[in-house]
Order: structure tokens, then C-alpha cells, then sequence
């Protein structure tokens, strides 16, 4: 790596506290982080990653903070970036990301994002003009659906058994494209301007209530599919051109246009504990499909060696890896939060994902 040159892909372990009701079942704290290090011990097991954020003190700022906060940054320099939630249904992912308005809300990292936001565009808008757009999607059996659409409808899936969120009737599937120059777009999904904190808001709150009633039981499909909550902003910003010191400087105008994608990833855990009937094991099939495709793109970009060989990235692989292809890797910077439960019960999936998260480094 050259001087000065940091990896592209952070990752971070955030360790939610018990529950109540692994409590409730007598559960046993079995993951110990240690103190003053970026270390995680699970049993005889130890991992070392960017950052550590344990139940005590106050995880979420100092995450926000160190992870996200500079993404945000780079935003207004024309980077794009990715912040990735993975881990186990029921580790803290949608938690984490704030992208169930149910508990954690305000404090989750999508909501935060916000705030800075808006709050650097005030600080900024008498030299720059901007705008915002947002997008919130799902990926669902290798299919995106528009969680902003509000022509569509909840339908009765039978051959699954759950209500299933639908895109409008007669409305062309969302397609992923690649422009000219490497741009990824979705073309048919909603976009929504957004000029205030309040609308933005709004269009999280709107998307999180679609997934969340778009199935029967709240856990159950939310739990099968990537939530991307995509914020694009564009910049055109006026520029003084010093004209050799005279007072005839020249004006001129640059424009940057940058996204940032906040996942909230389907569940790790294994198709084997979806279920039995063949439907579901196909599901888990596709889901791992995307988690194993971004598993093999992070790794990929985290291989200097490979990189410098100039390695074939396989985003192709999955309809997740597509859609974030210009945004991991290159110039964008990308952090991964991995969730977990410290719970002795869960200390199985615990393990799979440090491992995960330990390839991505
Ligand atoms: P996931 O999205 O990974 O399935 P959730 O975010 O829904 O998991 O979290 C599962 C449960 O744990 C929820 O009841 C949530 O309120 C709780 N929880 C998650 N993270 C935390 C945390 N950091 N502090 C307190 N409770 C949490
Ligand atoms: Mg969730």
C-alpha cells in the first residue's frame, strides 16, 4: 500500500448488550471485548478488527463517530461510500442502522447521517448549491423491490405463506444498469428529491413501515432481504479562478455528484435453520447468494497484493454486489459493522460471523 494510503474497507464489530429475553431464558454473556483494543474474544477464539464497539459506554456515538462520520465527509468531496450491517437476524442490524423506526431510531446510524448532512449543507450553501435524492430498495430472491413506491401493494403470496410486498402492477421490473463510465443506476425505482432533514425522514419512516408490513410476521421477511437506503447528492459549487493576481478573477463552476448506500443486510445464519420446506431453502440459497458474492468482492478489495495485480472483483455474481459495484472498491470507501448477540446461545452464528468479518479485513 502506498504512504498514506488507507484500505478501502474498514470493519467494525458492534456487540449489542442481552436482551431481555435471552435473559428472560438464562442466557450467559460468552463474548468478552478487550479493553483499550479493537479485540473480540469468543471462548478460545480471538479476532482483531478497526474498531470494537462493546455494550458499555456509548457505543453509538463513538461508532458514528470514527465509522460513518467520515463517509459522510468524503460525501462533499465526491466519494461514495457503503456502510454494510451484517450479522445474524436478532444481532442489532436494523438496530444499528435505524432502519426500523420501532426502537433504536434516533440513535441508529441512518438518522445520524441525516443530521450531520443537513447540517454541513447550512454550513455550506452560501458558496454551493446542492441537492438530494434518496432511494430505499430491497433485495429479495435476487429482486429489487421499491420500498418508496406508494402506488404498490401488499399481496398474498401463497406459495409462501406471508403477505409479500409487490412493485405496482404493470410497472417494469427495477433493473440495474451500468452507464458508459461506470455508473450503476436503477432504472424504475422511485427517487425522491429532498430539500429538508424532515422529508428525508419522512422517506426512511415510509420505507421501513413498507418492509416491515410487507410480511406477516415483522422478522420474517425483513429477515430474507438487504434494505439499501441510498442517499445521492450533488453539488455545484462556484469556484474562484485567481487570474494572475489581477482583479479580473474568473468564476467557474465544478460539479460532484456522490452517493452513499447504508445496508441493512438479510440475516447470516444458515439456510438450514430457515426451514424445511424447499421454498424457504431456496430463499436461503439466494440470500446467501448476495452475503457469499460480498463476502468474495470484500475480500477481494482488501487483498493488496490481488489488487495491485489488478484482480477480477466478482460483482457480478449477485444482484447486491451489482448494485453497490461503483460504490466498494476504487475510489469509495466502504465499512462493514458486523452485529452481534453476546449471548452463550447464539455464540455458534457469533463465531461465523468474526469469521466473516475477519475475511472482509
Ligand atoms: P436484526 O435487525 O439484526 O434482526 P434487531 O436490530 O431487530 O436485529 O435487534 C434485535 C433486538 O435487539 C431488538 O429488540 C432490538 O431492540 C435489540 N437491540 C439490538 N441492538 C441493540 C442495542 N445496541 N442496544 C439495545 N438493544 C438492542
Ligand atoms: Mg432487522
Amino acid at each position: 500500500m502506498e504512504a498514506g494510503e488507507e484500505c478501502c474497507v474498514k470493519v467494525a464489530v458492534h456487540v449489542r448488550p442481552l436482551i431481555a429475553d435471552e435473559k428472560f431464558q438464562g442466557c450467559k454473556d460468552c463474548v468478552a471485548v478487550v479493553r483499550g483494543k479493537p479485540q473480540v474474544q469468543l471462548g478460545t477464539h480471538s479476532f482483531t478488527f478497526d474498531h470494537v464497539y462493546g455494550s458499555t459506554g456509548s457505543p453509538s456515538c463513538a461508532m458514528f463517530e470514527e465509522c460513518v462520520a467520515p463517509l459522510v465527509d468524503g460525501l462533499f468531496q465526491g466519494y461514495n461510500a457503503t456502510v454494510l450491517a451484517y450479522g445474524q437476524t436478532g444481532s442489532g442490524k436494523t438496530y444499528t442502522m435505524g432502519t426500523g423506526f420501532k426502537d433504536g431510531y434516533q440513535s441508529g446510524i441512518i438518522p445520524q447521517v441525516m443530521n450531520v448532512l443537513f447540517n454541513k449543507i447550512g454550513t455550506l450553501k452560501h458558496q454551493t448549491e446542492f441537492q438530494l435524492h434518496v432511494s430505499f430498495i430491497e433485495i429479495l430472491k435476487e429482486e429489487v423491490r421499491d420500498l418508496l413506491d406508494s402506488s404498490s401493494m401488499s399481496k398474498l403470496d401463497t406459495a409462501n405463506g406471508h403477505v409479500g410486498k409487490v412493485n405496482s402492477p404493470g410497472k417494469p421490473p427495477i433493473q440495474i444498469r451500468e452507464t458508459s463510465n461506470g455508473v450503476i443506476t436503477l432504472a424504475g425505482s422511485t427517487e425522491v428529491s429532498v430539500a429538508t432533514l424532515k422529508e428525508m425522514a419522512a422517506c426512511l419512516e415510509q420505507g421501513s413501515m413498507n418492509r416491515a408490513t410487507g410480511s406477516t410476521n415483522m422478522n420474517n421477511q425483513s429477515s430474507r432481504s438487504h434494505a439499501i437506503f441510498t442517499i445521492t447528492l450533488e453539488q455545484m459549487r462556484k469556484i474562484n479562478i485567481p487570474n494572475g493576481g489581477s482583479l479580473n478573477d474568473t468564476m467557474s463552476e465544478e460539479y460532484l455528484c456522490a452517493k452513499l448506500h447504508l445496508v441493512d443486510l438479510a440475516g447470516s445464519e444458515r439456510a438450514k435453520r430457515t426451514g424445511s420446506d424447499g421454498l424457504r431453502f431456496k430463499e436461503g440459497v439466494h440470500i446467501n447468494k448476495g452475503l457469499l458474492a460480498l463476502g468474495n468482492v470484500i475480500s477481494a478489495l482488501g487483498d493488496e497484493k490481488k489488487r495491485k495485480e489488478g484482480l477480477h472483483v466478482p460483482y457480478r455474481d449477485s444482484k447486491l454486489t451489482r448494485l453497490l459495484q461503483d460504490s466498494l472498491g476504487g475510489n469509495s470507501r466502504t465499512v462493514m459493522i458486523a452485529c452481534i448477540s453476546p449471548a452463550d446461545i447464539n455464540a455458534e452464528e457469533t463465531l461465523n460471523t468474526l469469521k466473516y468479518a475477519n475475511r472482509a479485513r
